[in-house]
């Protein structure tokens, strides 16, 4: 099979080197001539999303297709609709951040309490409405926390206003309250085309700056926590009726009766940053999974391993270190390292992802503590 991936990022160079391990072609679809696809792989078509006669051309040559980010023009694919996994309709709901809220609520699963705010409308009565602190985050486009803007109170508020007044289109906007964040953790589950559900276990994840910087399993979570948050990433993938990959991120957060509660954050249709960890914590990868469901292999199931497993992120802030002196690290020579991942990226920037390592422990806690001491002996840039 030819199968198509829209995005040759790190998350579209795993993918496609799942399909190929399986016997099938993957052909890259990416707009960046210095990708990681364009650096590791031998066919991948540069061009912009917004080429349409070059993407159709593209598209007309795969079998099925399927993308890196949900933050794509839908319009293109229309005509391709039928090749696409997941499909448009899933697509267009998880790259609006009000649309996806309005079905999980309408479908009785727990998004964070929001409102919103239309393009060009100020954001102060509905601020006040919902309660502060809360975050403004755009509709479309953001994510590692980009677009998003806390606010703490009234003033805060008027000041957002007083910028938004000076934009020339001020865009609509999703109005979340803060949470008091007790952990955050996401789950992918796949489902393949029978509609059969093969959940990954739940993973937990600690950020810094909004970006994802150590993913570790099992999850610290109470069980309870971890059996709910798995029944709802299923459910939603049966709601949506994706045929692929969804990732649900989850906050456990302080609620107000001091009981810690499970809501969704959001939603990705897609491979995710937190299941990088698969590559060694399970019997099958989340992008050997992805692969298998578009290529209309039988699935497996992604059995934890037994011990612990962390995945840390190298970002671009230590890349000038790392690609002169990584060898001399204890990183590299930990008997704890189950797989060193770089991916290819030429030009590193602060907050960049340049590359991930995974280690092995006897449980999660014990694998994150590996991960953050190994990781600490990355000499930092001067
Ligand atoms: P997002 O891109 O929406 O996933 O947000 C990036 C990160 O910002 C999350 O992983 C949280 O750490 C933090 N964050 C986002 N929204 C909220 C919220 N409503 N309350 C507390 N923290 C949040």
């Amino acid at each position: 099979m030819r199968v198509g991936i829209l995005g040759g990022g790190q998350l579209g160079l795993m993918l496609a080197e799942s399909i190929q391990h399986l016997g099938h072609q993957a052909l890259v679809y990416e707009r960046d001539a210095d990708s990681p696809c364009h650096q590791r792989l031998a066919s991948v078509t540069t061009g912009t999303l917004e080429d349409t006669p070059r993407l159709q051309s593209f598209l007309q040559q795969v079998d099925v297709v399927t993308f890196d980010s949900e933050n794509i023009p839908a319009a293109p694919l229309e005509p391709f609709a039928a090749k696409l996994f997941p499909s448009l309709q899933v697509l267009q709901t998880c790259q609006d951040r009000l649309a996806e809220k309005r079905f999980l609520s309408a479908n009785g699963f727990s998004p964070v309490d929001f409102a919103w705010v239309d393009e060009g409308a100020p954001v102060l009565a509905t601020a006040e409405k919902l309660g502060f602190p809360c975050v403004a985050k755009t509709i479309r486009g953001g994510y590692d926390g980009k677009g998003q803007t806390r606010l703490n109170g009234y003033e805060d508020a008027v000041r957002y206003d007083r910028k938004r007044q000076t934009l020339d289109s001020a865009p609509a906007l999703v109005l979340e309250s803060f949470v008091e964040l007790l952990a955050e953790v996401s789950c992918v589950v796949a489902r393949d085309a029978s509609g059969a559900i093969w959940p990954f276990p739940v993973f937990e994840n600690i950020h810094r700056n909004h970006i994802l910087d150590f993913t570790l399993v099992p999850a610290r979570l109470e069980q309870n926590h971890q059996t709910q948050a798995l029944t709802m990433a299923g459910d939603i993938a049966q709601a949506l009726q994706v045929v692929g990959l969804l990732t649900v991120e989850f906050f456990l957060a302080k609620s107000a009766d001091r009981t810690p509660k499970l809501l969704v954050n959001e939603l990705a249709p897609r491979t995710h940053n937190s299941g990088h960890v698969t590559r060694a914590a399970c019997q099958l990868s989340q992008f050997d999974a992805l692969a298998r469901i578009l290529t209309g292999t039988p699935m497996c199931r992604p059995t934890l391993r037994t011990g612990g497993y962390c995945m840390g992120q190298l970002l671009g802030d230590l890349w000038p270190s790392v690609a002169g002196a990584l060898e001399a690290t204890p990183l590299v020579q930990s008997s704890q390292l189950s797989e060193l991942y770089l991916y290819g990226k030429t030009e590193a920037r602060p907050g960049r992802k340049m590359g991930h390592f995974i280690v092995e422990a006897g449980c999660g806690d014990d694998a994150l503590n590996v991960a953050q001491q190994l990781r600490n002996t990355v000499p930092s840039p001067k």
